[in-house]
């Protein structure tokens, strides 16, 4: 009989990579993947770093139904990482009905295959903007609150389906992670972060500041109140994220359960221009700018559900993203 198959939705992307990777057996893996946010490229990647066959994905878009069937009919699927979304908060904004309907149609069709094909397990690729603008840290046990936009409107929304699909399967496990700001890169510098045309997020355009790419840093706010007048995120390296993962798989429970995915620590933008500069020798000029329109002050985790439930503890400090990124890049710029 087949192995068990870990179905990962929009697998071939940053976040899926890094999953795929930190899997105990990668073989295990099944990639379905529209490469709307990727190539192919990354499949030759991810062969860099661990054994990984051509044919372990699958090019097809999640939310259509009829091809994305065809793969549970291949493979015998015991566990869904849906990460499936478009994922662009000002874009989501402008093109509300695309992100309405792509993402999701794709939720809802995870949970179709979840039932006719009796799929055991789901973890999907939650988010901290669920819990809109709220005080730090945020914890699981807030109330969410209407969010700042579409993109993080199908978060919220995709984690009450699930949940809803759980009250009337009570022997399926799910678990949505909220992700903080996931950032940083596989210390082989093999896989990380390529963000398509200008980088929205601060670390990969800091990142394009240091390779020569960009002439500056856009700092959006320095009168912000906290320590030093910018907002303040929780980063995460993505192969903490990653490892995450692979606790949730190694810790499956009946029922629908909720962690964020943060360190618990809060890093303002100039510290973090500080900590790249410091980690490796490279400066990064900065210039103010205004605000950017829906940023929140301030956005840090309590993560002390995923720690005294699960063991599940960030390692990797700021210095340690910073470096890793940076190695990322150069092999890009390379
Ligand atoms: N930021 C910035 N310049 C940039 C990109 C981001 O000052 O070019 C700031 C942004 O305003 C926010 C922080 O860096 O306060 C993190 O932004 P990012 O987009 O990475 O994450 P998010 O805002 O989605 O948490």
């Amino acid at each position: 009989m087949e192995t068990k198959k870990v179905l990962l939705t929009g697998g071939l992307g940053y976040i899926g990579s890094h999953i795929v990777v930190s899997l105990s057996d990668p073989s295990s893996a099944i990639i379905a993947d529209d490469c709307s946010n990727c190539d192919l490229k990354q499949i030759d990647r991810l062969k860099q770093v661990i054994p990984f066959e051509k044919n372990q994905v699958i090019v097809c878009d999640v939310a259509d139904l009829e091809a994305f069937e065809e793969i549970f009919k291949k493979h015998k699927i015991e566990t869904i990482i849906h990460l499936a979304g478009y994922k662009a908060v000002g874009e989501s904004v402008k093109q509300p009905l695309a992100y309405y309907t792509n993402n999701l149609n794709a939720t809802l069709n995870v949970l179709k295959m979840c039932n006719k094909y009796d799929v055991k397990h789901l973890i999907f690729s939650s988010s901290a903007t669920v819990y809109g603008p709220q005080s730090s840290p945020m914890d699981e046990s807030m109330t969410l609150l209407k969010t700042t936009n579409p993109y993080a409107e199908t978060k919220a929304i995709s984690e009450r389906m699930i949940e809803d699909y759980c009250l009337v399967h009570p022997e399926f496990s799910a678990t949505s992670l909220r992700y903080f700001n996931p950032v940083g890169a596989h210390p082989s510098g093999f896989i990380g972060e390529i963000p398509s045309g200008i980088p929205n997020n601060l670390l990969p355009y800091v990142q394009q500041v240091a390779s020569g790419k960009r002439p500056y840093l856009n700092v959006f706010g320095k009168d912000y109140e906290t320590k030093d007048g910018t907002a303040i995120r929780d980063y995460i390296h993505v192969m903490d994220l990653a490892d995450a993962h692979v606790c949730i798989l190694n810790n499956p429970k009946q029922g629908y359960r909720v962690y964020n995915v943060g360190t618990g620590v809060g890093t303002s933008v100039l510290d973090l221009v500080k900590a790249f500069e410091k980690a490796t020798g490279v400066k990064i000029p900065t210039e103010v700018t205004h605000r950017r329109a829906g940023d929140l002050q301030e956005s840090v985790a309590n993560a002390s559900k995923i720690n005294k439930e699960l063991g599940w503890k960030s390692r990797y400090s700021i210095e340690d993203i910073c470096k890793d990124a940076w190695n990322f890049e150069k092999h890009q710029s390379n």
